[in-house]
């Protein structure tokens, strides 16, 4: 049996999330524009942490953490969800009370010096793989961890690193056995910034920057090691895919505020006479936007759900992934155009949404890379045609 109907205890969250930043996040909106515009972060530190407890005084904290670490353990689906709820602004703004997934593979001790602070928000991770001469060809690695005594010295440079300003810890990937290279010869690190690598900012057309960072012999002691030795780009492949969908998630958030807006603008919005929503142009542009969400928003939850169940979502991922990047840069355009000069000012958040959803086809695998791991799961055989 198909049912697309939340339970009660679904929907009920899914309104706390959506009332809560309707009521706490959105109205900071015209503040993060003006802060961006004078080159400063959208919201202080300070006022983040702020927000943050109070979605923890209304239950939203670890939305997808396991119950013993603190979290609600609410699962993929009801992460998509509240991700399609925050989506629906702009402003940076994170729930809390969680960890990037790969940070649970940590032995006891790892998981109290780094998986706890950090669920906790007082440590800073980040995840570094990409590297100048390695992105979508990942296997291709070159930073090198040699074995020295009980340590491991590190050399090699990170490109495009989220987060790797702030962090004080990255998740590094490093080639341990060269022959082997990521078959096996690729292994993470958990190495604090204060063990010694550098990170300098990298501007780019949306309003937060990632990090390129820099490891010149830093020491790392063997200890460090999250999971095992030799299988860390499993772990990275691992902490890519099961959060994949996440991306299509908040995507479907932002396309429908702006669709919101669009149609607001469409009816208020006079042209020769009529509103410019009795146009045909701009109906089919709504039409079609509204098409392309509400498929994405099917294949998004299709991909959670097939995790929630144990089941293989790569591919499942990999369709959310690419249809909901290129929907919510056809629909931002959309609700430029409908627009006009307005919707290209910084007087409104569009352009602002312009940017940085451009990103989405970018990052986590880009538009081509899932386009070619899907066809080749269908030229191979492993999914086929005609399944519901
Ligand atoms: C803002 C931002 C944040 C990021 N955050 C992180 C992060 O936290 N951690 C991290 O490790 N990385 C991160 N990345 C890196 C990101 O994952 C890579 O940029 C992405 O995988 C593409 O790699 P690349 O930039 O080297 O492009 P390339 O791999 O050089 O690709 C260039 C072009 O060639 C195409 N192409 C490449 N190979 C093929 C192929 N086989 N077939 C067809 N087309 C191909 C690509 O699709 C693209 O169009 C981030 C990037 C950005 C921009």
């Amino acid at each position: 049996m198909i049912d697309f109907s939340l339970s009660d205890e679904e929907r009920a969250i899914r309104d706390t999330v959506r009332s809560f930043i309707a009521r706490e996040v959105m109205p900071l909106e015209d503040q993060v524009l003006r802060n961006e515009r004078d080159g400063l972060p959208g919201l202080d530190p300070q006022q983040h942490k702020e927000l943050q407890d109070k979605a923890k005084a209304s239950g939203l904290w670890g939305i997808n953490t396991p119950e013993e670490y603190g979290g609600a353990d609410l699962g993929p689906v009801m992460s998509a969800i509240t991700a399609m709820e925050s989506g629906r602004t702009f402003v940076p703004f994170r729930f809390g009370g969680s960890a990037d997934n790969i940070l649970y593979a940590g032995n006891e001790d790892q998981k109290r010096e780094y998986l706890l602070p950090t669920i906790n928000g007082e440590r800073h991770s980040c995840f570094a793989i990409t590297e100048p001469g390695a992105g979508s060809d990942a296997r291709n690695i070159r930073t090198r961890a040699v074995r020295d005594g009980d340590d491991w010295v590190i050399n090699g440079e990170k490109i495009f690193i989220t987060g790797g300003n702030e962090a004080d810890f990255v998740m590094l990937f490093a080639v341990t056995d060269p022959e082997k290279g990521a078959n096996g010869g690729v292994t993470c690190f958990l190495v604090d910034r204060d063990m010694g690598w550098k990170s300098e900012p990298i501007p780019t057309m949306g309003e937060w920057g990632p990090a390129s960072l820099n490891f010149e012999n830093v020491r790392v002691p063997h200890r460090n090691i999250l999971g095992e030795e030799g299988n860390g780009f499993g772990l990275a492949m691992q902490w890519i895919g099961n959060g994949r969908f996440m991306i299509p998630a908040g995507a479907i958030g932002a396309a429908e505020r702006l669709l919101e807006m669009a149609i607001e603008h469409a009816k208020n919005r006079v042209s020769m006479g009529h509103p410019i929503a009795d146009y045909q142009a701009i109906q089919w542009q709504i039409a079609d936007s509204h098409v392309e969400i509400e498929s994405v928003k099917l294949l998004t939850l299709r991909a959670a759900w097939q995790l929630q169940q144990g089941e293989d979502n790569r591919h499942a991922s990999s369709l959310a992934k690419l249809s909901g990047g290129l929907m919510a840069n056809q629909v931002v355009d959309r609700v430029l155009q409908i627009h006009g000069g307005m919707g290209y000012t910084k007087e409104l958040p569009i352009e602002r949404w312009y940017r940085e959803l451009r990103l989405l086809r970018i990052f986590e695998g880009t538009d081509e890379i899932q386009r070619r791991t899907i066809a080749r799961n269908l030229l191979k055989g492993h999914v086929k045609l005609g399944g519901i």
